[in-house]
């Protein structure tokens, strides 16, 4: 960014949630001296999640997760992250399978108000940076970034977090009982257990695939308590370049997520620096990496619309390859290019695009 800030610093730059985008936001723009003040209606960062573990995909972005938060105003060091190169792919037509890799298919990080939350590490940096946060207080009407999470529900995401003996595994669950268009994932690590099952909502579906998740997973002996379930939804949508004016929308306010699988925090902390070198007046920075973006969410699209047409048993015919293969990422990442074949099917797919631009 520039070194120098393209508008009068005096006048505080506001930013409505102090979420993953708000924050990426704020610390870009104090870095290069202005004001920032970011409006958090929880009394602490962090406190609308559940203390869940989410996923850093490693394939969606070019640059390595380090480089990603570097680039991205974070020191990485500091971060509780836990990388994961293995994991064992469950369905009703198969026996369990491992799919693995060299390098890590995510960083797993805690969510959450906690010390050792991603939320609240990233909280502290931004705090050392000196960025004015009013906790407890919803934003007021008029503000520059609006980075208030989900507004409209593409996909919904059911769950539970809990505590377990069982030593560090994750697990994929697949099949439409379970997941109906989506995955259930169960995830331990230092003896917390997040079970979740991310799902579009199907017409007629007489069950609900949470529960048939968790008794899957019970009558392979995994011990589940009875616990109060977390829910959340997450929006998506592919952003007309032009509307990108303020208030700029940024994370999943702006629908920035990954719609296949719904890996949003990538993408919320890049929109974030869009918004930070907009408010730069750094206008050919903010549009690079906005079209970058919207590249990635037509593909995730495409790969979403893809992801629906196949059966049960192609799903896991597709896990089976992944599994098979020594660099199973370079497929993952593939899927992500906009090359000619994925520009070809936009093309042919973009009619059916069901989530008018936000
Ligand atoms: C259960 C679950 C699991 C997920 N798993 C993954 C995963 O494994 N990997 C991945 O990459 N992504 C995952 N995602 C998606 C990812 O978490 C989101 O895309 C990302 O956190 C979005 O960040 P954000 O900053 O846009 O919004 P949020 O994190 O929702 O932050 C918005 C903030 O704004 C505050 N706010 C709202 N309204 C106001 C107001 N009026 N005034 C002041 N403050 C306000 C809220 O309290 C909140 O703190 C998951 C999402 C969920 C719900």
């Amino acid at each position: 960014m520039n070194s120098t800030p393209a508008i009068q610093t005096n006048i505080p730059i506001t930013i409505a949630g102090a979420g993953i985008a708000g924050m990426t936001a704020a610390i870009q723009l104090k870095k290069v001296g202005h004001n920032v003040v970011v409006f958090e209606q929880q009394s602490n960062v962090g406190g609308s999640r559940h203390g869940d573990y989410e996923g850093l995909e490693n394939w969606i972005f070019d640059q390595s997760i380090p480089e990603f938060f570097t680039e991205h105003g974070f020191d990485y060091e500091t971060l509780t992250t836990i990388p994961i190169h293995k994991f064992t792919v469950h369905s009703e037509y198969k026996k369990p399978f491992l799919v693995q890799s060299s390098r890590p298919f995510f960083q797993m990080i805690k969510r959450g108000p906690d010390e050792d939350c991603l939320d609240h590490q990233l909280y502290v940096q931004c705090k050392k940076e000196g960025i004015d946060f009013r906790l407890g207080e919803k934003a007021p009407k008029s503000i520059d970034v609006d980075s208030t999470g989900s507004k409209k529900a593409a996909a919904y995401i059911k769950g539970l977090n809990f505590e377990t003996r069982l030593s560090n595994q994750v697990h994929l669950l697949l099949g439409k009982k379970f997941a109906p268009k989506g995955y259930t994932y169960l995830i331990i690590i230092n003896g917390r257990a997040t079970l979740a099952t991310a799902f579009k909502k199907v017409k007629n579906n007489k069950t609900d695939p949470f529960e048939n998740s968790i008794e899957y997973f019970r009558n392979r002996g995994f011990i589940i308590p009875e616990r109060n379930s977390f829910g959340s939804r997450g929006s998506f949508s592919i952003l007309d370049l032009k509307l990108f004016q303020r208030p700029f929308r940024i994370g999943e306010a702006g629908g920035f997520q990954d719609f296949l699988f719904g890996f949003g925090i990538r993408m919320a902390m890049h929109s974030g620096l869009a918004a930070a070198h907009q408010l730069n007046d750094d206008v050919y920075l903010a549009r690079r990496i906005l079209r970058n973006l919207n590249r990635k969410r037509n593909v995730s699209f495409i790969n979403r619309i893809l992801y629906e047409r196949l059966s049960d048993k192609q799903l896991v015919k597709i896990a089976v390859k992944l599994s098979h293969v020594s660099e199973p990422l370079d497929i993952l990442s593939q899927a992500y290019k906009w090359n000619f074949k994925n520009i070809l099917r936009w093309f042919r797919f973009k009619e059916r695009y069901e989530v008018r631009p936000a």
